[in-house]
This record gives structure tokens, sequence and C-alpha cells, in this order.
């Protein structure tokens, strides 16, 4: 990936677009449904919708639903957790049985959350990273309670000496790989060695990682973790989420959540809970199939995006984003909280502006969609499937007038 050097003059649209002809994964973008006039820098919250989607579920409904009833279930809707988990496995570096979609990541969060306290019995504490979504520290204080055992919220940046000291008492740490407000990228190796050698297990939220950064959970030895599909994967509003169990795991664990798809066997309707071998022992019950199905759909987009691909175009992308955000006058005001070293940096950058309340609705006058986090940020998602250099030159362009035209 060739990028922009920014030690060099103020970016051009020229610039932009030289870098538009060269880039190998620009053809996918036809994949996508974005509206004409729109620059889409928000698939870190919602993923744009991938083409073929809209044919599929009407199959799904028509067909799937519709005319084979319930006969679906056996023709590939009870296989379609697991199934839909391998498609991922390969984005997030990890072997085959090891991950399953269904439920909401909070959900997956607690469950396997309080499976990892119990795993690691006759430790008293939870550790969160201080910065960590909101509802992955409710749930983990609620699991906190359920068990009896203690929470602490440590800043990422002093994860590892919390461990070193104190880590003796750790059952499990729960980390971001990329911080949601920031867009700061966290070692997983490093961190996850980390807590291996406190003796803690580690669950990692992927959210802000998956489809956008290769995370090698294998090669890490990571023990658990969940992320989001509507993001960066495009599945869709309330596209089930995805937990990852290392397969050394898969048959001690003790999850909460103990419904019928989890047993191991569920059709013999029996009344005692017998948990089911491997990665199919997270399941927890009826999936939302239609949900399901749209995913599945749209992750077929990932078979001609590697994701070392993804990751490289995604750091291109934000490196031209600096450069044209330097060549804005200083007079703006646009401050950025990102850090630009790229082993540092995930695949949205979080600008500053004392008046981002202001900027955003003149922002989506001009068809540019970000979004805005409190106190004073907005984040701008480059989504290496769908983004060109082209939509950062005008995004920036247009938030430089933006600002101008306030003051
Ligand atoms: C988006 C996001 C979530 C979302 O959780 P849901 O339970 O799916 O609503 C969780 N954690 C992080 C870090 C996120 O960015």
């Amino acid at each position: 990936m060739i990028t922009h050097d920014s030690r060099q003059a103020a970016p051009t649209l020229a610039d932009a677009r030289a870098l538009d002809a060269m880039d190998k994964l620009a053809p996918l973008r036809e994949r996508f449904v974005l509206p004409d006039g729109v620059l889409y820098f928000d698939g870190n919250s919602l993923g744009a919708l991938p083409t073929a989607v809209a044919a599929r579920i009407s199959q799904v409904i028509a067909g799937e639903w519709g005319t084979s009833l319930i006969r679906s279930w056996s023709d590939g809707w009870w296989a379609a957790p697991l199934r839909v988990g391998e498609l991922i496995a390969p984005i997030l570096g990890c072997a085959e049985g090891q991950v399953v979609v269904g439920d909401s990541v909070s959900v997956q969060l607690f469950n396997l959350m309080t499976a990892g306290v119990r795993l690691n019995p006759g430790r008293a504490r939870i550790l969160v990273d201080a910065d960590v979504f909101p509802s992955d520290h409710y749930m983990a204080s609620s699991v906190a309670r359920l068990l009896g055992v203690d929470l602490a919220a440590v800043p990422m940046a002093e994860l590892p000496a919390e461990l070193a000291a104190r880590g003796d008492d750790v059952a499990v740490a729960l980390a971001s790989a990329v911080d949601f407000r920031s867009g700061e990228l966290w070692d997983v190796s490093e961190v996850t060695r980390r807590c291996h050698d406190a003796g803690a297990l580690v669950l990692w939220d992927l959210c802000h990682a998956v489809g956008a950064i290769p995370v090698g959970l294998d090669e890490h030895c990571v023990d658990f973790a969940v992320g989001c599909t509507y993001k960066y994967l495009s599945g869709g509003p309330g596209a089930p989420a995805f937990a990852y169990v290392a397969a050394r795991h898969q048959d001690a664990i003790d999850l909460p959540l103990t419904g019928w798809h989890g047993h191991q066997r569920p059709f013999d309707f029996a009344g005692e809970y017998v948990p089911a071998q491997g990665i199919s022992r997270a399941r927890v019950s009826t999936p939302h199939i239609l949900s399901m199905r749209a995913l599945e759909e749209s992750l077929g987009v990932f078979c001609d995006a590697p994701i070392d691909l993804v990751r490289a175009k995604s750091l291109a992308l934000g490196t031209f984003f600096f450069a044209c955000l330097d060549a804005l006058p200083p007079t703006l005001g646009v401050g950025c909280i990102t850090p630009r070293d790229e082993q540092r940096r995930g695949s949205h950058v979080a600008v500053t502006h004392p008046r981002s309340d202001d900027v955003m609705p003149g922002l989506l006058e001009r068809g540019v969609i970000c979004d805005q986090r409190p106190p004073n940020l907005l984040r701008f998602g480059f989504n290496a499937l769908y983004v060109s250099f082209e939509d950062v030159f005008v995004g920036v362009r247009s938030l430089g007038e933006t600002i101008a035209e306030l003051t």
C-alpha cells in the first residue's frame, strides 16, 4: 500500500485520486449500497449495507421461511451459529471450532466473564480496562456482585503494572483491543501475556477491531473474546455478536446461561441440563435467523478482502486523514486524540473540537456522516472496504468549511 507522505505539502484532490487508482481494494466499494452525496465515516458504528443482502433476505423470507417452513431448521438454520462462526474465524485468526454467533456483545460478555471467573477459582478480583465501553463495565460489575468478587477498573496503560504488582488474585481481566472513544489500539499479544504471567485469564472485547485489524487470537493464546458484527463486518442493525472460547477451555467452562441450544442433546428435551462439548456449549437459545442470514451474506465480502490488506488500507486512509487534518488552518481549533503511530491506532480517528455539537449538524448537511461522543469528540471511521481516499479528502475539507462557518 502506497501512503501519502505527511512531510509533503498539503494533500490535493489529485493526490487522493492517485491513491484511489492504486488501491487494490477499491473495486469492493461496488459491493456496498452507499447513497449518492453521502461520505460515510461511521462504519465503525453501523457498517454500510452490502448489496447482496437485500436479495438474500428476500429469498430467506420467501423460500426458507415462507416455503420450507419448519424444515429450514434442519436445512441450515440450526447449524447457522456455528457455520457463521466459521466465517468469522479466519478474520480473527483462529482455527475452526472456536467461534459461535448469537445474542449481543453484552450478553456474550456476561456469559464468558462469569465462566472465566468460575474457571479460575480462589481468585477474588475482576480487572477491567477503565475506558472500556460502559455496557461492558456494567456487565462486569453485575458478574462481580453475583459471584461475590471484587471489581477494579484500571487504565489500560497501567494494566501491566497492576497485574505485576497485584495480579495474583485476578481471575479475569477484560480489555478492549481498540478504545471506542480514542481509537487507540492495544497490544493483544503483550496484554494477554501479562495476564497469563499473573495467572489471570483474559477476555477481549473486539468490537472495534474485528474486520479492521488482524488480531491473531490463537497465536496470542487468548482465552476468551467477544465482538460486534454490525460495525466493520456490516452484518446489519442488531446483527448477532460472536463469542470465541479457546479450544483448551471449552469442555471445562461452566457458563451461567444454560439455554437448550447449548445442551448436549437438545432434542431429548431432558429435564436436566447437560452441556454440549466444544463451542456449541456457548450457544444459548433460538437465534435471530434473519439477522444471522444477513450477516452470513455480508461476510462473503471478506473472501475477497484478506484482513492484512484491509488493515494496510485502513492505516493508509488514517495517515492520509492526518495529512489533510494538518493542512487545516490552526485557527479552526481542530485537535485529535488518536495516536498517530501505526502500532497504536485502530481504524477510526477521534477529532476534537470545542464546538463539536455545532459542527456535527453542519457536517451532516454536507453529506458527511461521522459520529459524536462526549465531551468534544467527532469520530471518523475508515472501513477499508468502501471508504476512498477521495472521501477522506472531501470529508476533511468539509470539516474545515463547517467550522469556518461557525466562527
Ligand atoms: C458497540 C460496542 C458494544 C455493543 O454492545 P451490544 O451489547 O452489542 O449493544 C460493546 N462494546 C464495545 C467496545 C462496543 O464498541
